[in-house]
């Protein structure tokens, strides 16, 4: 495997009153295990707040505070490590921001922007070599070599985030994170940016962790996908099984409301009722049992706890797994 996270935590302490004493946590990750393998795209998908970008960015210790364990090739326990032990990790994991006008430096050419992380990492000899390499980079993402010296606003948004995935591939890594990576762009843009990562995959063979909120985009780039409810993964298959076979009903959920592209299929449409709960106070049981159209009395009270039901197909729902469940009287 090239990354397994196994039981990830992440609670934000609230702090509150003039000594800010800590009065509650956040549980923005609670839980979450999962592993990605060489050349494999792992999609993790889920509603806005879910806390899948938080997975994203505790992976690349952009927070402080995770608890669990993730282990990169044979590394010890990355959540262990000092910053400057993780420093020799950082080369091989890096990661693609949603905006990618506010995640390049407005004041830097696009020349300084590539060159100054092989500077940190002492790739190439040169100032000259790295330009080369630079030149490379921005080749192989469809932009040319003369755009080295232009600032980050001569650019439209779609060559923006060419730029972003250039500087994610000057440090060589093993596994990028896609966090929101298409979600600002235009559709026809978002298809042009999903290829190009398809494609910079079967020549590198890259991993990708692809988080999006957009189950279209999700199938279309994954080979397995990860569905996220309330800090926790609630179910996991292959995509063709998943998309087909949906065995959660909050995936269930999700598909039914996502758009269909091809106006002669209709399909019914289950929206999911109530607001998501707070993450602060989850509810007992079942984190999704307020919402859920299939809630039974186990429910309530018992945590589904992830479970491979087929083959590579994990749900934690209790209609697959307990004893009363009303799929298994039929
Ligand atoms: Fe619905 Fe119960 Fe399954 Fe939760 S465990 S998704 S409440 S049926």
């Amino acid at each position: 495997m090239l990354l397994q996270v196994s039981n990830l935590r992440m609670h934000f302490p609230i702090r509150s009153g003039v000594f800010s004493r800590v009065s509650g946590y956040v549980r923005a990750v609670d839980g979450v295990s999962f592993e990605i393998a060489p050349g494999e795209t792992l999609g993790l998908a889920g509603e806005s707040g879910c806390g899948k970008t938080t997975v994203g960015r505790s992976i690349l210790r952009l927070l402080d505070g995770a608890e669990g364990e993730i282990i990169f090739r044979d590394s010890p326990n990355l959540l262990s490590l000092s910053q400057n032990q993780m420093r020799r990790y950082r080369r091989d994991i890096q990661i693609i921001f949603q905006d990618p006008f506010s995640s390049l430096n407005p004041r830097l050419t696009i020349a300084s922007t590539l060159i100054e992380p092989m500077t940190i990492f002492k790739i190439g000899q040169s100032r000259r070599e790295r330009r080369e390499l630079a030149a490379e980079r921005l080749r192989e993402v469809g932009l040319r070599p003369d755009h080295l010296d232009r600032y980050p606003h001569e650019f439209s948004g779609g060559e923006r985030q060419r730029i972003g995935i250039a500087r994610a591939l000057t440090l060589e890594p093993s596994l990028i994170v896609c966090d929101e990576a298409v979600s600002a762009l235009d559709v026809s843009v978002q298809a042009q940016v999903i290829n190009l990562l398809m494609e910079l995959q079967a020549a590198r063979g890259l991993s990708y962790l692809f988080i999006s909120h957009a189950l279209s985009v999700v199938e279309h780039i994954s080979h397995r996908v990860a569905i996220m409810y309330l800090g926790k993964l609630v179910e996991v298959a292959g995509k063709e099984e998943l998309y087909q076979s949906p065995l959660h009903p909050y995936t269930e959920a999700l598909l039914a409301a996502a758009p269909i592209p091809d106006p002669a299929i209709r399909r019914e449409r289950h929206l999911l009722e109530g607001d998501v709960p707070s993450p602060i106070n989850p509810p007992p049981g079942c984190s999704f049992h307020p919402r859920c159209p299939s809630c039974f009395s186990p429910c309530r009270s018992i945590e589904p706890q992830l479970t491979e039901v087929r083959p590579g197909h994990w749900v934690a729902c209790h209609l697959e797994t307990h004893p009363d469940s009303p799929r298994k009287a039929r």
